[in-house]
């Protein structure tokens, strides 16, 4: 069964269930089965039809899941892109995924309003001019069923990386991946027909919209959506909507712990908090348990091309191995840690993470060398390195492209990051291999703090803490650290020194 057959089967099997919830609007699902049946009625008479990829370009909002679900009963291929994309960003995907169709939502219209393109241009609220169709419009009157019989071993979505790696590659999913992942979900954190899910991280990643969205959709629970994140919004819609089931990165935890509104909140219809993307340290993770009042948090490991499923550390593990990314892979995953001679990694030795599984992508879209570098087999090389302890746990140890040889040795930049941010005065930091003309490459920092400072301080910091090969022998502060559209810092170009440094560099 695909995505778009599941929500005519709850449309039919819980018609009343509220299905999707967000900005002011409440969808039953036999409301959004039909809003589904019109949109894509009106996008069938503007031209698309099977194959043709529609980018959809929205934050958290019941006009996202309309489209979503309307573009996949056409047999089209639905294209989600981050809200924050700047608009030569999505010039770039609209190009690179041969996109027929591109629908924008009025919140993010301001970036995309100067687009100059002959595709099918789509946007909610009030048209600009006769290049956009209003998104009422295409709404037709006609919310009679389409039949989409297409197998689940079909394309039916394309995702774009974050491009912390270079351009973003575009990462192609039949609809088994999709629904591989949330099932993994449904087991693991027992998400049932009465579930309430909240989904504030943005849909257009996999986490959210695969492992979340499509759990609920997979058992025909209801999907509370915000557009944004702010702690305040967190606490007060769990109180408000009655949530039982949460996904966001570490910092969404961190923040919302510190928030003073914790004290006094309600939160005990939760039953389930998921984060991803990033682990939590020991003591992070029974600062936010406090906070939370909660023990009940689950972490996943994974990624992007993976679906993401990976492994899972459960909430009873994080009572010692917080930190880590647990020993057990997820329901229909299997893992493997390699040295760079393919054999599996004895303790304490560092590898790489291979992933085999129904969840792995089916390759990057039109880019057949990128698909063919990624695979070994049907294994997925994840670019991150990690150790396995005494106790079998996996530690992810950095990712593969930003390890450091120096003089031959390696240095793992996580290791010294995790060394400068404890600095009280450095807000963030990132710490990059750049060429030497002995070495190969040597050791630089780049950290932003609240005020200007000397840099010797620094290294004299780092000295202190850290075996002398690696210490960065280079400093710059710098305003911010280059970020993506995400979030995530961007490593290439601090190692190519395309910013501008508040200060003079020290350092040989
Ligand atoms: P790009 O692929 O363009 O670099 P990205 O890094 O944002 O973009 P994602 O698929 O969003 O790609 O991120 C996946 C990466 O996040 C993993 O490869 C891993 O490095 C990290 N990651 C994911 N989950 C965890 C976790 N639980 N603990 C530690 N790291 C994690």
């Amino acid at each position: 069964m695909n995505s778009s057959q599941l929500l005519e089967r709850n449309a039919r099997k819980y018609p009343k269930t509220e299905a999707v919830i967000g900005m002011g609007k409440r969808y039953t699902y036999k409301e959004l089965d039909q809003l589904v049946n019109r949109f894509a009625h009106g996008l069938k008479l503007l031209g698309i039809g099977r194959g043709d990829k529609a980018v959809l370009y929205m934050p958290n909002v019941p006009e996202f899941v309309i489209v979503y679900f309307a573009v996949q009963r056409l047999g089209a291929i639905i294209v989600p892109i981050n809200a924050k994309m700047t608009l030569s960003e999505v010039e770039y995907v609209l190009e690179n995924s041969d996109a027929k169709a591109f629908i924008a939502h009025d919140l993010l219209f301001e970036s995309v309003k100067n687009l100059d393109s002959n595709l099918v241009l789509i946007k909610t609220g009030a048209p600009l001019d006769d290049k956009w169709i209003s998104f009422e419009t295409v709404l037709n009157d006609n919310d009679s069923s389409i039949e989409c019989n297409l197998p689940d071993s079909s394309e039916s979505t394309i995702l774009y990386t974050s491009g912390t790696t270079g351009k973003p590659k575009g990462v192609l999913f039949s609809y088994k991946n999709i629904l591989t992942v949330a099932q993994m979900i449904c087991v693991e954190m027992e998400i049932k027909p009465e579930s309430r899910l909240l989904i504030m991280m943005p849909l257009s990643h996999s986490a959210p919209l695969h492992l979340f969205f499509m759990a609920g959709l997979i058992v025909g629970a209801t999907s509370v959506l915000t557009p944004t994140f702010t702690p305040d919004l967190l606490i007060e819609t769990v109180e408000q909507e009655k949530t039982t089931h949460f996904f966001g990165a570490p910092v969404v935890y961190l923040l919302t712990a510190k928030n003073p509104k914790m004290e006094t909140a309600d939160l005990s219809s939760m039953k389930w908090w998921i984060y991803g993307s990033a682990p939590l340290s020991q003591p992070e993770v029974e600062f936010v348990q406090e906070k939370f009042k909660s023990d009940n948090f689950i972490c996943v490991y994974g990624l992007t091309e993976a679906g993401p499923n990976g492994t899972l550390l459960s909430a009873s593990e994080h009572k010692t191995k917080a930190g880590s990314i647990g020993k057990r892979a997820a329901l229909h995953a299997e893992f493997r840690i390699v040295n760079p001679n393919g054999e599996d990694v004895q303790q304490g030795e560092v590898g790489e993470i291979l992933l085999r599984g129904e969840g792995n992508m089916l390759g990057y879209y039109n880019n057949i060398e990128a698909t063919a570098e990624t695979f070994i087999g049907d294994w997925l090389k994840t670019g991150d390195l990690a150790k396995i302890d005494e106790d079998g746990y996996i530690w992810v140890v950095d990712r593969k492209k930003d390890l450091i040889i120096s003089g031959g040795v390696n240095i793992y930049p996580k290791e010294v990051e995790e060394v400068l941010i404890t600095h009280s005065a450095i807000n963030e930091v990132a710490v990059v291999g750049v060429p030497h003309p002995e070495w190969g490459e040597t050791v630089k920092a780049y950290f932003a703090a609240s005020e200007v400072f000397n840099l010797e301080e620094v290294k004299q910091f780092a000295q202190e803490q850290l075996a002398q090969y690696k210490v960065p022998r280079l400093y710059e502060q710098v305003e911010a650290l280059p970020r993506n559209a995400s979030g995530k810092i961007l490593k290439q170009p601090l190692r190519e020194g395309e910013v501008n440094g508040l200060t003079a560099k020290v350092g040989n």
